[in-house]
């Protein structure tokens, strides 16, 4: 989490951490008069914790800050952020805009205001430009964009009931699990859960590698968004460079383990992961 704060820093922006789910902090953490931008990932990565939209968009309204969301596990097909207040929306379209694993990309959705004052200008001069090529791969992935979600969240709810009934398995982490702590609240600004379930195996480190490095069909990677299934171990990948203690704060234990889940047959997918668990 320094990691961040630092870059911002140079550019003279202070940062201020707040639990995504708890909204006084939101309230409290504002500093008034300089706090000028909300930002938050809904569902979170890796743990899936839902942030309430609509309530911090209130609270960034009422305090003159903008709001900005991170849909990158949900994308367009499943949530609109805009439609709970939120000013700009954020979209990696490495993950499931191209849904394919194949380009790197991104968007920023929002007023044409801010967009074109502020984030057009900067593309423009800094350089951050997508390229022909990757848009066309983009443009061809969104064609298909609502029926991939609608299955791999299908296929991702059945692996969560799967994984959250085995014996070697702590928690899981899904929005649309009933045990999620913010179970209605994705179920009232999701159209489905997506496609990232997380989930614990008991025993730490060595047990969580075991299961990774047991599938054949599941591909091991960092990346998450395409119709192939992939598995991620975020304590020593995407969050291994934070410290033990900011992991532990985040919740991102050992035993962690973060499944993008693909287009491939349901059954296929649990026996790749039996093999390690079992
Ligand atoms: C991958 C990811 C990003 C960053 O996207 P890039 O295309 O790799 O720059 C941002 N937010 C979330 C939630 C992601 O999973």
């Amino acid at each position: 989490m320094q990691l961040y704060s630092n870059i911002l820093g140079r550019f003279g922006v202070e940062t201020t951490y707040v639990s995504p789910t708890d909204i006084a902090e939101w309230e409290k953490a504002v500093k008034p008069g300089r706090t000028r931008l909300f930002f938050l990932e809904t569902p979170s990565n890796p743990l899936t914790q839902i942030s309430d939209i609509a309530a911090i968009a209130a609270v960034a309204k009422r305090v003159g800050a903008l709001l900005a969301v991170d849909n990158c596990f949900c994308s367009p097909a499943l949530q609109r952020p805009i439609d709970f207040g939120a000013d700009l929306v954020i979209h990696s379209a490495t993950k499931y805009l191209d849904g394919q694993g194949r380009v790197l990309g991104g968007a920023v959705v929002g007023p044409k205001a801010i967009v074109m004052d502020g984030i057009f200008g900067f593309l423009r001069t800094a350089g951050p430009t997508l390229s022909p090529f990757n848009a066309w791969v983009i443009l061809k992935g969104m064609e298909t964009l609502q029926l991939r979600m609608q299955a791999q969240s299908q296929a991702a709810l059945e692996v969560a009931r799967w994984l959250e009934a085995h014996p070697k398995v702590e928690r899981v982490y899904y929005p649309f699990l009933e045990s999620h702590p913010q179970h209605a609240l994705a179920r009232r600004q999701q159209k489905a859960g997506g496609a990232i379930v997380s989930f614990v195996v008991k025993g730490g480190r060595e047990p969580a590698w075991k299961v990774i490095d047991s599938t054949r069909l599941i591909s091991i990677t960092g990346n998450l968004g395409d119709t192939k299934t992939t598995i991620t171990h975020p304590a020593t990948t995407t969050h291994g460079r934070i410290t033990p203690e900011a992991r532990a704060a985040a919740g991102i234990s050992e035993g962690l383990i973060r499944l993008a889940v693909g287009l491939e047959s349901v059954e296929d997918l649990k026996r790749d992961l039996a093999h390690g668990l079992d």
